[in-house]
């Protein structure tokens, strides 16, 4: 119990329970697949060049990865798609 290090990365920063954070990735969404070659800016920490991955199941929802280095920021947004909405 003396190692004061973090595992790995250490931080592990989730934007999930931030509804502002989460406004916030939205945007950088639209703007990644407006422009997928222009630095997003990070949801969380603000600083260019979040990594986002997409990683839909389409059509029932869009997820999407997000990875901050500067900040720690390693959570996935999903987007349910309103207008593919399965039948119960
Ligand atoms: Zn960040």
């Amino acid at each position: 119990m003396t190692g004061s290090h973090d595992e790995k990365s250490g931080k592990n920063v989730r934007m999930s329970r931030d509804a502002a954070v989460t406004a916030n990735a939205v945007a950088c969404v639209k703007q990644w697949r407006m422009a997928p070659k222009t630095p997003v800016a990070c949801p969380y920490c603000g600083v260019p060049g979040v990594e986002i991955v997409d990683r839909s199941t389409r059509p029932i929802a869009e997820w999407y990865a997000f990875r901050c280095k500067a900040c720690g920021l390693d959570d996935a947004l999903a987007i349910a798609m309103p207008f593919h909405r399965p039948l119960l």
